[in-house]
């Protein structure tokens, strides 16, 4: 029995405002209305009937940030296919890896590829575009089940090896709904896209808002600190909402090209995806810009946010704000009870806007999901008296010293107020007399000299005594996923195997 259907907000807007811009592909110099958009996908639905792709089967793409991945995966969509976008900083060998895991009939790709699975071609990217341009739009498809999965995307992989989350059209709908209602859009939106889309903010919280909403978005094919300043201070683009990573903000502030005052339309710079220390969001509410973090995951889309008013994100810098309206939290101890407000706890998450589980993983989605369908973050939060939500840290990160809890993420956040400290990742290493304790891995900013007793001591006034990491390691750069977050698992391995 169908009880709800996917979504095609494309397929509307076409009839509702056929000559709205609907999006701009910034690499092809080209741009398409919500009539010519869905148009594409529907040509795009007769160029995969054509290569036989019918519902259930997988297609991946290795590609950077382009339109066509959208028509693609809207096309998939209205066939009932799943659309698998894969992370090209990967290594051959970690590819290899999960199109052995997807097994997709077909790779979009003009990246050099490793071995395919049988039963897979690869095929050029460029030609899917051209393909599309010159074909038939094939008949509308049957509306299939919302519950139906229509996308894998894999984790980060920041805490070991990518798991296959299984989104499906109702986890587009509602992170779409929870972004739309949080972040204030409306039907005149702009989004500049340029987190890669093989990320949950890529190819969800970036695309689906401003579609559901029939507004703009602009698609760039990757982040670049300079060209990103210039596209937010361009007039003729009018960026509303802008989306990245900490660390993405990080780069923008410090590039040459820094004018945000020129970014007269931006209602929001929207973070997620890892810690945003308060220091750093009081610095960009000090220079004009409301800097908005939030809290999601791939396995929840857009789960938290923070609303807009500027009195209230400076007053709670480090909040991750409230949950949106389709979706309920828990924070709970290790026997699963509420825990009281101000307390840390796991944050579990329920609504419409978590997946039904992993690829090829069953014993997977057993662990992550409490008996009645709430999902294990991995993530300790903590609730304020007014309901505000902020993270404290990953679970699997916390270190014990001295028989007392230490999350990295607040050592880190002491370390960002330094001025000369550039970025900062602190992992709990063994020692003889307290269990555990803190080491930093820094690196500091270009006209600074490192000073480990310089830096404890910053840390000693604003953090407890237990907590000041032990040890400074001084590096130039920190292990980073192709969504930019710092790799922990990697730190703890060097560190072990020195020890
Ligand atoms: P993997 O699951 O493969 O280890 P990952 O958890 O980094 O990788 P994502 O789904 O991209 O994969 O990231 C979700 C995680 O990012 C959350 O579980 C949380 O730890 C972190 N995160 C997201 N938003 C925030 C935020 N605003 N502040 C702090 N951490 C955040
Ligand atoms: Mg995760």
């Amino acid at each position: 029995m169908l009880d709800f259907i996917s979504p095609d907000p494309v397929a509307l807007h076409a009839r509702l405002r056929p000559a709205a811009t609907a999006c701009v592909d910034l690499a092809g110099n080209r741009q398409w209305t919500y009539r010519e958009l869905d148009t594409d996908i529907q040509r795009a639905v007769t160029v995969l009937g054509a290569e036989g792709i019918v519902k259930g089967d997988r297609v991946a793409v290795l590609a950077r940030n382009n339109v066509h991945q959208v028509i693609l995966q809207q096309a998939l969509m209205r066939l009932g296919a799943i659309f698998v976008p894969l992370n090209w900083r990967l290594s051959q060998q970690e590819l290899g890896q999960l199109l052995r895991d997807c097994t997709p009939s077909i790779l979009y790709t003009d990246e050099d590829i490793p071995e395919l699975p049988p039963g897979c071609r690869a095929k050029s990217f460029r030609n899917f575009a051209s393909e599309v341009a010159v074909a038939e739009p094939g008949a509308r498809c049957t509306p299939h089940s919302g519950h139906d999965t229509c996308i894998i995307l894999y984790t980060s992989g920041t805490s070991g090896v990518p798991k296959g989350a299984l989104l499906t059209s109702q986890f587009l709908l509602a992170t779409a709904v929870n972004f739309n209602i949080l972040g204030e859009v409306d039907t005149g939106c702009v989004f500049l896209c340029d987190s890669p889309m093989f990320h949950v903010i890529g190819i969800v919280t970036q695309i689906w808002p401003p579609m559901l909403r029939g507004g703009t978005f602009i698609v760039s094919p990757g982040f670049d600190p300079e060209l990103t300043n210039e596209r937010l201070g361009n007039p003729d683009f009018g960026v509303t909402h802008y989306f990245c990573v900490p660390q993405m903000a990080e780069a923008l502030r410090h590039a040459s090209n820094f004018a945000p005052e020129r970014w007269s339309r931006l209602k929001a710079l929207f973070t997620g995806g890892a810690p945003n220390p308060p220091a750093h969001i009081r610095w960009w509410l000090d220079h004009g810009v409301r800097m908005v973090d939030g809290y999601g995951m791939t396995e929840t889309g857009t789960t938290l946010g923070m609303p807009l008013s500027q009195e209230l994100l400076r007053a709670k810098a480090g909040a991750v704000g409230l949950a949106g309206p389709l979706t309920a939290i828990r924070l709970v101890d290790e026997d699963d009870r509420d825990v009281p407000d101000g307390s840390p706890g796991e944050i579990l998450v329920f609504g419409l806007n978590v997946v039904t589980g992993y690829w090829n993983r069953p014993e997977e989605r057993q662990r992550s999901f409490t008996a009645d369908g709430w999902i294990r973050t991995g993530d300790v939060g903590r609730r304020d008296e007014d309901g505000f939500i902020s993270i404290v840290d990953r679970r699997k990160d916390m270190f014990i010293s001295g028989g007392e809890n230490v999350y990295p993420v607040e050592i880190e956040a002491a370390l960002a107020e330094h001025p000369g400290v550039r970025e900062v990742a602190v992992i709990g290493i063994p020692d003889e007399r307290w269990g555990e304790v803190g080491r930093a891995y820094v690196v500091m900013a270009p006209d600074r000299r490192p000073d480990p007793e310089e830096l404890a001591r910053h840390c000693q006034s604003l953090i407890a005594r237990y907590k000041v990491p032990k040890e400074f390691r001084f590096v130039t750069s920190l292990p980073r996923t192709g969504s930019g977050k710092v790799m922990k698992h990697v730190l703890r391995r060097e560190a072990l195997v020195e020890l």
